[in-house]
């Protein structure tokens, strides 16, 4: 019950991700993260321009058309056009400092991504600053070695939620590959992908 002034705290998941193309591993993972830790949204943000690539195979817009298909069949999961729309490189700390001025100071966020990226955390732009803003959540197939990120400093270690998810096996890359050598890309990512992928005629040729 909310009384007077005090305010429900609300838990905003930030799904951050290239998203090159979205898949069924990236979905469970946010389904079972907002589950999990109660999550009352899972906000999906594609980088516009990863600083850590220098080069994306799929076009900004696309990528954030497919996880807008791939998204709206579920009432919790949202897209933003954050990064896409901020000029230069997409650090995640401005994404954070917007999602805190926008949800305010009574939210608490939970930014989700893959446990390789949050291994290189410490490369980040104001990664220690990063890191006071939120929770991480790392996804990451079953049986991964967490040594890793025992070795991270301890004021992050204690920052960082291990999230296991079997459908983690599916990786973008591999899609990719599978489409530029006719292989077959069916149930591992939604329908409505899979058709808007073949239509764009997407990751056809060109880098992978
Ligand atoms: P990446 O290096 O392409 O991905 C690393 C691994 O994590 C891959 O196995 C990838 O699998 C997986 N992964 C990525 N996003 C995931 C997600 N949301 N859930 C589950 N697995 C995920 O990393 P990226 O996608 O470009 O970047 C990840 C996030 O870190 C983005 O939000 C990016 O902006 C942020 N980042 C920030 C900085 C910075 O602020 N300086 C630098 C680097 C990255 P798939 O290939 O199958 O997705």
């Amino acid at each position: 019950m909310i009384k007077g002034d005090q305010k429900k705290l609300r838990r905003i998941g930030i799904m951050g991700g290239t998203f090159d193309p979205i898949h069924y591993g990236h979905l469970v993972a946010a389904e079972i993260a907002r589950s999990k830790f109660m999550l009352d949204m899972v906000v999906f943000v594609p980088s516009g321009h990863p600083p850590h690539k220098q080069n994306v195979p799929g076009h900004a817009e696309q990528r954030l058309m497919m996880a807008l298909l791939a998204t709206v069949t579920n009432p919790y999961f949202q897209i933003s056009r954050s990064e896409i729309d901020r000029l230069g490189p997409s650090y995640t700390y401005d994404t954070l400092i917007e999602f805190s001025e926008l949800y305010g100071q009574q939210s608490e966020l939970y930014f989700i991504t893959g446990t390789d990226a949050v291994l290189e955390m410490l490369t980040w732009r104001n990664a220690e600053m990063l890191i006071d803003m939120c929770r991480i959540i790392a996804a990451t197939r079953p049986g991964y070695d967490l040594t890793d990120i025992s070795r991270l400093p301890s004021n992050f270690c204690e920052k960082i939620e291990m999230l296991q998810v079997p459908a983690l096996s599916i990786s973008s890359s591999d899609i990719r590959c599978r489409i530029r050598e006719g292989k077959p890309i069916k149930y591992l990512l939604p329908e409505a992908v899979e058709t808007y992928i073949y239509k764009q005629r997407l990751y056809i040729k060109g880098r992978l």
